[in-house]
């Protein structure tokens, strides 16, 4: 057995077996080789992996789609098998003394060349088939995957790190755990397991070997422990702690249905984070109040092109529809620093978090902007749709948001387009220059969200995202607490109301804190509504 630890995302323990992320290699690589029959049994171990994966494909293909479907896998198992085949690589390494991907790839693109140019559709149709084996055993050799979870059953997923972009895209039924040797318990990566609940721990380091792939292993979130190969104690203590989560998690349940109510009387809003139309099914699952953070740049994210209008209006109607007339929150793309995207073209800075992101990006490439702002509105005519902005710092910059969305309104007015006229708009307060101006900023919008993940960030002049400063990354510091009531009082000075959309609004050290300030909204990871409302409930703010 191998204990290792790192820092725990999300409470909760998994078993299941290992599986590396493979990312996806886009080209292959032509070098020199000296030792051709090294490089021929490189491709000769890939081969027998390819078989393996194409009979596990096979198995599953027989029990799920029948007989005749599962035969392909059949097939190309055949072809991989082809002598003509192998010694086309073979003689490609041994002519050119180059490596193993490099003659695989161009055999492929030979033989599917022959394929294509033949009378018989048969045969014409195989020229896709050997792509797909060249494909498989590039990637294999390459040991890298298709950027995708390479398993049959769910897994533990193990990585280097993973970037958001990575993260929003894996197939989350195969996913009972994420382990990463880097990574932050303040970057999105460990947001987003937090939403899915997914047990996950970052920050393992270098004892996380892709030799462990496929081994048996658990993963003890509550503590930030993997073991791998665990013995049959261990395995037998975190399988009872495991039924003992699941456990505390159906008592959870009675809440459900139940106000969040204190005991003397004063109602919170409890919402919920969400990054997409399925996490919206998870918040109602676990009973939110309503939509507090709709972090919308995980639909750009989770697009190879920036996503048009109506693919925005879809998503966002879904989302309002599914939530029934509870209040949908929706942030405007907030992408930049650890959020980034291809398509965007964004030029590389030195000081990312400092630097050209979320409403920076919309206030100067306001088509963007403008699409997603229509978008929005549309969907406000399906549901109870309420607009907030990120990374406000100053008064103009909301005058200015507040312009376009009137002219981006005009506009669908004109077109006869419904949309809620009185749509609520209101920004995140995550800048310290945003707290310390917040009793203009009030006069301005319908309420306030504090983003405490970046407050604290700009506030302690620590990058979330640097494991190395976790222990300085301190958001109960006595600085951020007083912004947090600084923004309470000026936001009720003004008359609007005020909520807390960062991680630290699940923190409950703090909830009896958050209500004495009278903070009237907290927004939270899906899995903390239910644990939250409970301890809403056991609370008497008039004695603490
Ligand atoms: C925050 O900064 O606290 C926040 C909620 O936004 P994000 O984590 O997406 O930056
Ligand atoms: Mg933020």
């Amino acid at each position: 057995m191998v204990t290792l630890t790192g820092k725990g995302v999300f409470g909760g323990v998994a078993i299941g077996r290992i599986s590396f992320y493979q990312r996806a290699v886009s080209t292959i690589k032509r070098y020199h080789v000296d030792d051709v029959e090294a490089e021929i049994a490189r491709v000769d171990a890939a081969r027998g992996k390819a078989v393996e994966e194409l009979q596990r494909l096979y198995q599953k293909a027989l029990a799920e789609v029948g007989e005749a479907n599962a035969q392909i896998f059949e097939v190309h198992q055949m072809m991989l098998e082809d002598l003509d085949y192998q010694d086309s690589i073979a003689n490609i390494i041994r002519t050119q003394e180059v490596n193993a991907e490099y003659a695989v790839g161009t055999t492929g693109d030979n033989f599917a060349q022959m394929f294509a140019a033949m009378d018989d559709e048969y045969f014409k149709a195989r020229a896709a088939d050997v792509k797909d084996i060249s494909e498989r055993l590039v990637r294999i050799l390459n040991a890298a995957g298709d950027g995708q979870v390479v398993a049959d059953e769910p897994v533990i997923v193990a990585a280097d790190d993973l970037v958001p972009s990575e993260t929003v895209q894996l197939d989350k039924d195969k996913v009972l755990a994420f382990v990463t040797m880097k990574g932050s318990v303040n970057s999105h990566t460990a947001i987003i397991a937090r939403t899915l609940n997914i047990p996950a721990i970052v920050d393992i380091g270098e004892g996380l070997k892709e030799e462990y792939n496929n081994k048996l292993a658990v993963v003890d979130g509550f503590t930030g422990t993997l073991y791998i190969e665990p013995d049959e104690a261990v395995l037998k203590e975190m399988e009872a702690k495991r039924e003992e989560d699941i456990q505390k998690k159906l008592l959870l349940q009675e809440m459900k249905g139940k106000e969040t109510v204190t005991l003397d009387g004063r109602e919170i809003k409890l919402y919920a984070n969400i990054g997409n139309v399925a996490d919206a099914g998870i918040a109602l699952k676990n009973d939110a109040g309503g939509v507090g953070l709709f972090r919308s740049e995980f639909l750009y994210l989770e697009n190879s092109d920036y996503p048009s209008e109506d693919q925005q209006f879809q998503v966002y109607k879904t989302v309002a529809e599914n939530m029934a007339g509870r209040k949908v929150i929706i942030r405007t793309l907030d992408i930049g620093a650890d959020k980034q995207i291809g398509y965007f073209d964004l030029p590389e800075e030195e000081n990312p978090a400092l630097g050209y992101r979320a409403i920076r990006i919309c206030l100067t490439r306001t088509d963007i902007f403008r699409t997603q702002l229509r978008a929005l509105l549309r969907a406000s005519a399906y549901g109870k749709i309420s607009i907030m902005f990120p990374m406000i710092i100053s008064v103009e910059e909301v005058r200015e948001i507040k312009g376009i969305l009137e002219e981006v309104k005009a506009e669908l007015r004109g077109a006869g387009i419904k949309f809620d006229e009185n749509i609520e708009i209101g920004i995140m307060i995550e800048t310290p220059a945003a707290v310390m101006i917040s009793d203009l900023l009030a006069k301005e919008v319908d309420f306030f969200s504090v983003g405490t993940n970046d407050l604290t960030q700009y506030t302690l002049a620590i990058d979330r995202q640097n494991p190395k400063l976790e222990k300085f990354y301190n958001p109960h510091h006595t600085a951020i607490l007083r912004m947090l009531e600084m923004v309470t009082e000026n936001a009720h000075a003004n008359g609007i109301w005020v909520g807390i959309c960062g991680e630290l609004g699940a923190d409950m050290e703090l909830t009896e804190t958050f209500l004495k300030m009278g903070i009237d909204e907290l927004s939270v990871s899906p899995a903390y509504i239910l644990p939250l409302r409970k301890k809403i409930r056991e609370t008497d703010v008039s004695k603490l």
